[in-house]
This record gives structure tokens, C-alpha cells and sequence, in this order.
């Protein structure tokens, strides 16, 4: 990874280097974390931050489901994560944000009530998350062997670090099996998310994507339905089934990271043209006019760094 200059930590920056914590942490052991992901993109205006507030509302959500007590407000961490962008002067490529409270160190055993809540803000620069040839060509998707842990056992609005084994297991399968990302269906069979990002398919001209019944509640999937408002591409949000999927005219994943990857491939099967779909690819140039700045009635989504 690229390293950077600063680490925002509790309150303090400390040098990249000295942002450690101890291995008795409580997180390392029992998982209980949550954590953001934000981007700030290098704009002809300088850095500017997509959807800070709604990226650290859903943070200090995320706590609040798994009983972790942040001591900071979304304002204080809105502005750590602003000072933390100016502080570690950003030159290149856009630069992704990792907020993150976890359990430290000082009690053992599961309960953990009275582990000490660590805050920390992290940034570095991050190019394509799924690669810039996936953004352009599209990539392959494999439909997990494991589903995606069932809301009577798991949080799944939370973004927490335990809902990630999940993911990862699913990950590590498609990409051993030659694809580059893993779908996740839900314990009755439904479309859920990837491991990192939603879902959106494309038949008869209409964008369907999955309700966030099993699903983290995604702020780039709420951004593309607002897209195709704007471009009145008709949308419809329901279950969608495995095989409806095989015969799409197009799909795409929607994340922060992700930002809109078309998919060319779905288990073999060659999703519409096998590459980055008409439909697809106006939703995607959009989203790339709205986060570099570049469209004017989008812009109250970005916090400009000056
Ligand atoms: N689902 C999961 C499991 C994710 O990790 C992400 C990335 N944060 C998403 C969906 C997409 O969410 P967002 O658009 O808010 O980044």
C-alpha cells in the first residue's frame, strides 16, 4: 500500500509509522469493529471529500449496532478526516479514507463492555479498486458458494470488521477460481451484494437492484439511483434470482472503492455484450462528472479541502 505522512489517532496525528496497537487488542481477538470507507477525489479545485457526513453518520451508526461508544461526534470526525487530508499534503492519485473504531487494549474474554474504544482516521492514495481495465472492460463475477450471513445471526447494516470474514471467504473462492469478484446471495437465494459493493442489472432498459434487506445500506447505490432519476432511466428495487442474472442486458457494482464497475461475466455466462454496457457506461461517466466536480448540481456532495 501507499503509505502516508499521518494517522489521525484519538484525538492526535502520530506519524504513519507509529500507529500500532497491542496484540491483546480486543478487536484482534473477537472481531467487534467498525469501520468507514470514504474517498476524496483529486478535483481541478484540489482534494474534495464524496459524502463525508454520510460516510461518519453511518460509522457512528455501525457503533452504536455493535455496542461500540465512540467518544467523538460526526462533526469532530468529519473535521479530523478534512485535517487529515490537508495534513498529509496528497499529490498523486485520489486518496480513499479508513475510519475505524475498534476495542483496545485491557480486558479479555468476549464481554466487552469496559475494553477501551480506539477512533482512528487513516488516508492514502488508491487507485482502482477492482482495476482501471474492470472499469473500462468489465470484470468477472463468480456467485459465492457461502451466502451471506442471515440478518438472524449477523448485522449486516453495520459495517463491521466481523461481517468481512464473510466477504473474504467469498473473495479468496472467486478469485482462486479465476474471476475477480464474488456475488453474494442471501439464505433464500436472493441477490445480496459482492464483497465489497451492490448490485445493478439492466433488462429492457430498466435498472433493477436488490432492496438493502441483506445488505449494507450503500451510499454509491443510493447516488446511482439518484443518477438515473436525473437521467430518467426508470428504477426498480426488488429481488433479484441467480439465473435472472445470466440473461441481463447489462450489470455493474456500485461502491466507494468499487465506484461503477460494469460486470462482463457472470459464472461463465456472458453478460449482454461482455463488456461495459451503453446503460452501464452513462451512469458511470456521471458518477465520475459528480465525484471530480464537474457537475454543477451534484457539487453539495463534495467537502472541498482547502
Ligand atoms: N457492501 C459492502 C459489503 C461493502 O463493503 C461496501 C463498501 N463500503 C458496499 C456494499 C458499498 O457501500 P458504499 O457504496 O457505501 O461504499
Amino acid at each position: 500500500m501507499n503509505a502516508a505522512k499521518y494517522i489521525w489517532m484519538n484525538g492526535k496525528f502520530i506519524n504513519w509509522d507509529d500507529a500500532k496497537v497491542h496484540v491483546l487488542s480486543h478487536t484482534i481477538h473477537y472481531g467487534n469493529g467498525v469501520i468507514e470507507g470514504t474517498k476524496a477525489y483529486k478535483t481541478e479545485k484540489g482534494y474534495a471529500i464524496f459524502r463525508l457526513n454520510e460516510h461518519t453518520t453511518r460509522l457512528k451508526e455501525s457503533a452504536k449496532m455493535t455496542l461500540i461508544d465512540i467518544p467523538y461526534s460526526v462533526e469532530e470526525m468529519n473535521q479530523a478526516q478534512i485535517d487529515l487530508i490537508k495534513k498529509n499534503d496528497f499529490v498523486g492519485d485520489n486518496v480513499y479514507i479508513r475510519p475505524f473504531a475498534f476495542l483496545g487494549y485491557g480486558v479479555m474474554g468476549v464481554y466487552h463492555k469496559d475494553a477501551p474504544v480506539e477512533t482512528v482516521m487513516s488516508a492514502w492514495e488508491w487507485g482502482a479498486y477492482l482495476g482501471e481495465d474492470g472499469l473500462k472492460n468489465g470484470i468477472r463475477l463468480k456467485i459465492a458458494s457461502m451466502t451471506r450471513a442471515a440478518n438472524t445471526s449477523s448485522m449486516g447494516k453495520a459495517k463491521a470488521t466481523a461481517n468481512y470474514l464473510n466477504s473474504q471467504m467469498a473473495k479468496y473462492e472467486a478469485i482462486d477460481c479465476g474471476y475477480d469478484e464474488a456475488l453474494l446471495l442471501d439464505d433464500q437465494g436472493y441477490v445480496a451484494e459482492a464483497s465489497g459493493a451492490c448490485f445493478f442489472m439492466v433488462k429492457h432498459g430498466e435498472l433493477i437492484t436488490p432492496p438493502n434487506d441483506n445488505s449494507l445500506a450503500s451510499i454509491t447505490q443510493k447516488m446511482v439511483i439518484e443518477i438515473a432519476e436525473f437521467l430518467d432511466i426508470k428504477v426498480t428495487r426488488r429481488r433479484i434470482t441467480r439465473e435472472e442474472i445470466y440473461v441481463a442486458d447489462e450489470a455493474f457494482l456500485t461502491g466507494t472503492a468499487a465506484e461503477i464497475t460494469p460486470v462482463a461475466n457472470v459464472d461463465a455466462r456472458e453478460i449482454g455484450c461482455g463488456s461495459r454496457g451503453p446503460m452501464t457506461e452513462q451512469i458511470q461517466t456521471m458518477y465520475f462528472d459528480i465525484v471530480f466536480g464537474r457537475c454543477e448540481t451534484f457539487e453539495h456532495y463534495l467537502t472541498y479541502i482547502d
